[in-house]
């Protein structure tokens, strides 16, 4: 099964997220609570795939695509409504696709199935 990065600043998102993924079978799961420690935890964990908020204290999204070497790792982006400026922005930056907030757990399989294949 995939390991999946969980990169958010809000530690009741990372839950709501681990929980959906952990209901269809991805249990191995880790959280990076901002920008900072995801770039630590993409070196250290060798994960499969990263879901990424955009707005996080000391290191942004769209500051962690800027510095994950091509090919690293598959990222799904997680912005809110309204962000459709920093979406086409974390495109061209390498992101695979998005889940836009508020999201329902379909969302979030749909997108990480089509993924991870
Ligand atoms: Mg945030």
């Amino acid at each position: 099964m995939a390991k999946i990065l969980i990169a958010d600043d809000s530690a009741f998102m990372r839950s709501v997220l681990k929980n959906i993924l952990a209901k269809e079978g991805y249990n191995d799961t880790i959280e990076a609570v901002d920008g900072v420690d995801a770039l630590k935890k993409i070196e250290e964990e060798k994960a499969d795939l990263l879901l990424l908020d955009i707005i996080m204290p000391n290191l942004d999204g769209i500051g962690v695509l800027k510095k994950i070497p091509a090919g690293k790792i598959k990222v799904i982006v997680i912005s809110a409504v309204g962000q459709e400026k920093m979406m086409n922005e974390a495109k061209s930056l390498g992101a695979v696709d998005f889940i836009i907030k508020p999201f329902d757990a379909e969302n979030v399989l749909e997108a990480v199935k089509k993924v991870l294949g």
